[in-house]
């Protein structure tokens, strides 16, 4: 494929800012992360948010033996996308506002691939959550300090509700790190790219789990009880966390994931 400076001049267009876009130069890694969401448990269907020049698209197009959906805001870059792979399914604008879940129901499991673009990545992520049944895998590159906060264990400074969320909703590999010079433009930072496979533990009421831990670190550097008091009031918290062995002054950083499954359990609503 050309150099997206190349490609970008030909259609007359900038990378734009405001879209994320950081198109990636790499060829190892667009191999590595088409390899990654066509493994494992095969799925129906796969999906690329945010194809922009077709980096990866190219080789899924290629390679993937079920039907390839592509989602693009850029008007241009989705135009090219159509003159490039004719016959192409792709649903132009943006992605949060698009239809996931009837999509998925038409086209059985689904497994997702994306570059993200980076100020998407928070309400990407919680768009793939609510659809998580239909999903199989997941693997996308976000900025490295994202990932660190989805990856982190208790006790690390990127510890968080992002990370108790992520984990018992997925279980996460990291794919390793892609440096700056992996994209066009460069990005400030470097990118980590990691694979999320679908997990439900059992009997495990994760809506509830989910407002606990939201509870719990609403104002992160405030008591524990302070927070889930604020939330839930109706709940004995005091109580609650000293048969958790928590003490009242518990903030929600220290909280095993085991931990976080109890609390839930005091939730009546
Ligand atoms: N996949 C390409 C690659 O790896 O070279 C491009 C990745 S670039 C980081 C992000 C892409 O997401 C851009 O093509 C951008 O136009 C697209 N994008 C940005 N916001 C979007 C949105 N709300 N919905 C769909 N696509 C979006």
């Amino acid at each position: 494929m050309a150099h997206p400076k190349e490609l970008l001049a030909r259609l007359d267009a900038n990378a734009r800012k405001s879209l994320s876009q950081n198109f990636l130069t790499s060829p190892h890694w667009a191999e590595t992360l088409t390899a990654a969401v066509m493994e494992g448990e095969s799925a129906q269907a796969i999906w690329e948010i945010g194809p922009g020049l077709g980096a990866l698209t190219q080789l899924l197009l290629k390679k993937a033996k079920v039907p390839v959906t592509l989602f693009e805001y850029d008007k241009k870059l989705s135009a090219f996308l159509r003159e490039e792979y004719p016959g192409v399914d792709l649903i132009e604008g943006d992605v949060l506002k698009a239809p996931l879940e009837d999509l998925a129901k038409k086209s059985g499991k689904v497994a997702v691939l994306s570059n993200l673009p980076y100020h998407l990545s928070s309400p990407v992520f919680f768009k793939l959550v609510e659809i998580k049944p239909h999903l199989t895998r997941v693997v996308l590159t976000f900025q490295k300090e994202f990932a660190e906060r989805l990856t982190a264990k208790v006790g690390q400074e990127a510890y968080g509700a992002l990370s108790i969320i992520a984990q018992l909703h997925f279980k996460i590999t990291n794919l390793g790190v892609l440096p700056p010079g992996a994209f066009y433009p460069p990005p400030a930072v470097a990118s980590q790219a990691v694979i999320l496979e679908t997990q439900t533990p059992k009997d495990l009421d994760l809506d509830k789990l989910c407002k606990v831990i939201k509870a719990g670190f609403l104002h992160p550097r405030k008591k524990m009880v302070s927070n889930l008091k604020q939330i839930f009031p109706e709940v004995d918290w005091l109580k609650t966390l000293e048969s958790n062995s928590l003490s009242p002054n518990t903030r929600a950083e220290e909280v095993h994931e085991q931990q976080w499954i109890s609390l839930s359990l005091a939730l009546k609503r």
